[in-house]
């Protein structure tokens, strides 16, 4: 491994020590992280070494500087002023007969982000997406590919719930789509699984049945994006099953993980 200079290892256990710290909070339920201003401007405050550039022998080159990543917790005070702005939408009827606004949940920087249709009723009750029975599937495929909940990040297009489950009009889906392009921006996810033909019309302006478009790679924003089934679908249709899998599967392949060995289409 290249040698990591002294700057950097402090930075890098610094960065380290933070993420274990967020993620106890996060396991002890602390969803949002409260900056404190006069904090921050102390820290701000604080000089920095010019350390690398005094000891870097003549004729070395500077190191190039990593490319800039956002921290985890700068993403999660991202999403947590969109989600507020979300709360206080009224740019599509939606939000007269909402009860609670369904942002999405999930990791800061997820390998796969699930993007869904819109709440329904126990989404709307709970504010938080797919935690009803389409849910309880998907959170099965998400766990037979060796993954949990709370390692991807899943969101719907629309944040509000269609009365009745009404399919989502589509001056709502351009309404509400920024919301959506500002979380993508912030959680740059390796790859985006758009789930039911809504999904990948909304997200990907498709207009191809989801069992052909399914399966294929496309893009949104630069970022690989497989359309597959919804869990709706396959609750009522259980033998396409085993075409969400080996769409799940080649997600897997193109960002270099293996499903477990005992998993199958359930
Ligand atoms: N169906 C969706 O598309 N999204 C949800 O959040 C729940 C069900
Ligand atoms: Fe706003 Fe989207 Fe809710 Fe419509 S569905 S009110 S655009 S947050």
């Amino acid at each position: 491994m290249a040698d990591i200079s002294y700057p950097h290892r402090e930075l890098m256990a610094v960065a380290d020590n933070l993420k274990r710290y967020l993620e106890q909070e996060r396991e002890d339920g602390v969803t949002e992280v409260e900056a404190d201003r006069a904090e921050m401007k102390k820290l701000s405050d604080v000089p920095v070494r010019p350390a690398v550039a005094a000891t870097r022998p003549a004729g070395v080159e500077p190191e190039k500087p990593a490319k800039s990543r956002p921290t985890e917790a700068d993403g999660r005070v991202a999403l947590g002023r969109l989600a507020e702005e979300a709360a206080a939408c009224k740019k599509c009827v939606l939000h007269k007969t909402r009860t609670n606004v369904v942002p999405g949940q999930g990791a800061c920087r997820p390998e796969i982000m699930f993007v869904g249709e819109a709440p329904g009723a126990d989404e709307d009750e709970q504010g938080l997406a797919f935690v009803g029975r389409a849910g309880q599937l998907l959170t099965k495929m998400i766990e037979a590919m060796g993954l949990t909940r709370e390692e991807v990040f899943i969101a719907n297009i629309l944040k509000c719930r269609p009365p009745e489950n009404r399919q989502p009009m589509p001056d709502e889906m351009a309404a509400c789509l920024p919301y959506l392009r500002a979380q993508i921006g912030i959680l740059k996810p390796d790859v985006i699984v758009t789930l039911g033909a809504t999904a990948a019309r909304g997200l990907l302006g498709v207009e191809t049945g989801i069992t052909k478009l399914r399966g294929t790679w496309m893009e949104f924003a630069g970022i690989p994006t497989m359309p597959t089934l919804h869990p709706a679908y396959l609750l009522r249709n259980p033998p396409a099953k085993k075409d969400a899998w080996a769409d799940l599967k080649e997600v897997l392949r193109r960002i270099g993980r293996q499903a477990p060995p005992q998993a199958a289409s359930k």
